[in-house]
């Protein structure tokens, strides 16, 4: 039995997940469909922005530069899709650092009322939100054994009732962050509320910091923690995919089907999948299916399992490079 259907049997909206695939379209031609296939309308998988072609450029450089300094730059197999499919997946894969060996501090900052009641989350849901999201990094759930682990050093129950629920570019984001942001860039900060417009989270990028450092960190809806209401996305992975995009990382459908995220190993989609589109395929490119088991993907929590190799090298590189 391997890791991804260990994952389903244990998961308890697994009968959800699939009583829903049978109104996704029958065709991966059916696009529009596709595009529209998302039956949980109330939630908004994820709020971080796109970055800008600058920001794009600045990391692609980041990435070339280590590739090109690799012992064994073996460009050889990237060849193809224009200017994406060509390249993390080459031969710098070999110099991403060991798994596990880079530990990144966390402070977990969860709000409550002014009185300290009516907390967003418990302390053994943030533990058990940290377990999905070192076990994920580690590789635990079926994918690559990534260099990031996270050490839990404080959790922080906020008395303020004026942040209970908080909206993406917000003054009271702005004032939360301003007031309780902890470290440095290579510190992790986790703040758990509330969401408005049903967004499940947002993350800020490696290359966000040095512009504005107290912005850096991780917004996650409260209820997306392993155990949580926010079903099917209540496994914890929200947590998981933005801090995918703390560490840099694209979602998989970033430059759609030129390239998806920029990464050789996670094949290009058209768009978000959603549910558990078993063998959607929106890019007809090598015949390979679209990344929907992917944690860089928009599908339910009990679908995405894995990164890949390319996306632990892309990570790693920025944070050499950004997060120090
Ligand atoms: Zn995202």
């Amino acid at each position: 039995m391997n890791k991804f259907a260990t994952k389903l049997a244990l998961s308890a909206s697994t009968v959800f997940a699939f009583s829903m695939m049978s109104s996704l379209p029958a065709t991966a031609q059916d696009y529009s469909a596709w595009d529209n296939a998302n039956q949980n309308a109330s939630f908004k998988r994820c709020g971080t922005r796109d970055l800008s072609e600058r920001e794009i450029g600045m990391i692609e450089a980041a990435v070339q530069k280590r590739i090109n300094n690799a012992k064994k730059p073996d460009h050889a197999g990237g060849g193809g899709g224009g200017n994406g499919g060509g390249g993390d997946g080459g031969g710098g894969d070999d110099t991403t650092r060991p798994a596990g060996t880079v530990v990144f501090d966390t402070y977990f900052h969860v709000m409550c009322d002014d009185n300290g009641n009516n907390c967003r989350n418990t302390q053994a849901e943030v533990d058990a939100q940290m377990a999905v999201l070192n076990n994920a990094f580690a590789g635990g759930t079926g994918g690559t054994a990534t260099p990031f682990a996270f050490n839990l050093v404080q959790t922080n129950f906020v008395k303020k009732t004026d942040w209970l629920t908080i909206s993406s570019g917000s003054s009271q984001e702005t004032a939360m962050k301003s007031t309780l942001r902890q470290g440095d860039a290579a510190t992790l900060n986790i703040y758990s509320t509330n969401l408005d417009g049903g967004l499940l989270g947002w993350a800020t990028f490696p290359t966000d910091y040095a512009s504005n450092p107290l912005r850096d960190g991780v917004v996650i809806l409260a209820e997306s923690v392993p155990g949580g209401t926010a079903a099917p996305y209540n496994e914890g992975d929200t947590g998981t995919h933005e801090v995918g995009h703390w560490l840099g990382l694209y979602h998989t459908f970033q430059s759609g089907c030129q390239g998806g995220d920029l990464v050789a190993d996670t094949a290009a989609e058209r768009s978000p999948a959603y549910g558990c589109p078993v063998g959607r395929d929106t890019c007809k490119k090598g015949g390979e299916p679209d990344p929907i088991y992917n944690f860089m993907d928009y599908t339910d929590d009990s679908c995405m399992f894995e990164f890949t190799n390319g996306q632990a090298f892309r990570a790693d590189t920025l944070s050499l490079q950004y997060r120090k």
